[in-house]
């Protein structure tokens, strides 16, 4: 059988130890293994769980009998790994990975392809479903607060029907998203705004949603987006390594229904986080001017962003006559330079307020502008799509006259 673009199946890995290990049927790890065994990637990129379930950890693997390390997923991790791709594998540029990626990950993974700072050709992009993740603290405190639970105590979380369930090794409890949201607690605020949940800028996507009838909690559900994702999974069945047959129609069906639920949810959040304000640049930083009086220029939102790559960055350079004496400028001014250079590429990863010492909203601010430029421009920051990136495309005209 050939797999080809737009197929769906349900799947689970024929290989015992990883059906055993993986969730819903191991088979993301399954297609992991067989690309790192084959020589088809030289390594793969993916999250361990460190010390505890609130530490989760890049990593690169390059021996197959470690890709199991990775199997499972840990909501109260918060990474990129675009970041990570970029930085430190030099953007796949002499090797070829396959990476499990969130949505987030999928988004700013294919705007550093456009931008020729992640090499397309050498990356696979195994893409999982995503409901949100929990920065830890906020996770720790509420785990605490809400659930009454000793942190250290928890082995494990999920998220199933809109529900967050918490487990300690004798006892479960669950509260519904929402209305821990009301209260302040769940997921970071970027999740609540994520517009994209199924990652059909993948190559595949993965996922327990849409799996019902006997194979429920055993199999996951795959999508197929590209060439590339088919060829992947026609060698894996070809090969023997997981098991597949047809979705249930009901599946399909229940599975949109948990993906619209979500992006409704966010459509909401966005109304509120875009309101009082039109978007413009200048509008925007009026609004946040309180917020940002609070920035220390740390530069650990420039930092984290996976999208913010100058390798000499301006805001640090020694001298320009707008800056005296290399001083950092003005905080408004530092925000709105950053904002100019990446303005258009922002995928509310998030990472910047991740780190903000000062609590400052950063992912808000640059999502608002960004939503404007979506809006005007129709450009959309994470999907390649043909369409020519606002700015760059008008100075590539000019270059050619
Ligand atoms: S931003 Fe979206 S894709 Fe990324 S972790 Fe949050 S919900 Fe998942
Ligand atoms: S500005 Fe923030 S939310 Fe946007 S891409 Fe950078 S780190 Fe992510
Ligand atoms: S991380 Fe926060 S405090 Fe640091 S430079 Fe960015 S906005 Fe300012």
């Amino acid at each position: 059988m050939a797999v080809k673009v737009n197929d769906m199946f349900y799947a689970y890995s024929k290989q015992e130890d990883i059906n055993q290990k993986g969730e819903y049927g191991g088979v993301v790890t399954t297609i992991m293994k067989y690309l790192l065994e084959n020589n088809i990637v030289d390594g793969i990129v993916g999250v361990n769980q460190g010390c505890d379930i609130y530490d989760a950890r890049p990593v690169l693997i390059t021996k197959p009998e470690d890709v199991i390390k990775t199997a499972g997923s840990i909501h109260f991790g918060t990474l990129n790994l675009a970041k990570f791709i970029y930085k430190y594998l030099d953007g796949a540029r002499d090797m070829k990975i396959a990476v499990s990626c969130k949505p987030c990950d999928a988004m700013t993974i294919r705007e550093l392809m456009k931008k020729g700072k992640i090499i397309k050709d050498n990356v696979i992009m195994i893409g999982v479903n995503c409901g949100g993740t929990f920065s830890p603290v906020a996770a720790i405190n509420m785990i605490k607060e809400v659930y009454n639970f000793n942190p250290s105590d928890v082995i494990s979380e999920e998220i199933d029907k809109g529900q967050l369930i918490i487990k300690t090794s004798d006892e479960e409890k669950s509260f519904k998203i929402d209305e821990l949201e009301e209260n302040g607690w769940g997921r970071r605020e970027n999740c609540q705004r994520c517009s994209l949940k199924i990652p059909l800028n993948s190559d595949l996507a993965l996922g327990n949603w849409g799996v019902i009838g006997d194979l429920k909690g055993d199999a996951t559900f795959v999508e197929v987006f590209s060439d590339k994702g088919a060829s992947v999974l026609n060698d894996v069945i070809e090969n023997d390594l997981i098991a597949f047959e047809q979705p249930d129609e009901k599946g399909i069906e229940l599975r949109e229904k948990i993906n619209n639920s979500m992006l409704m949810q966010s459509f909401k959040k966005k109304e509120i986080d875009y309101a009082g304000t039109t978007g413009d640049i200048i509008d925007v930083f009026h609004k946040y001017e309180d917020e940002f009086s609070r920035c220390m220029k740390c530069y650990g939102c420039r930092e984290a962003c996976p999208l913010c790559f100058c390798e000499d960055c301006c805001l640090e350079a020694d001298g320009p006559e707008w800056v005296p004496g290399g001083f950092t400028p003005a905080a408004p001014f530092f925000h709105l330079t950053r904002m100019v250079h990446m303005v258009d590429s922002c995928t509310n990863c998030g990472q910047c307020s991740e780190v903000c010492p000062c609590e400052i909203p950063v992912a808000k601010v640059w999502s608002t502008v960004n939503n404007k430029i979506k809006e005007t421009y129709g450009y959309m920051a994470g999907f390649d799509t043909g369409s020519p990136i606002p700015f760059t495309d008008h100075v590539s005209k000019v270059k050619k006259l």
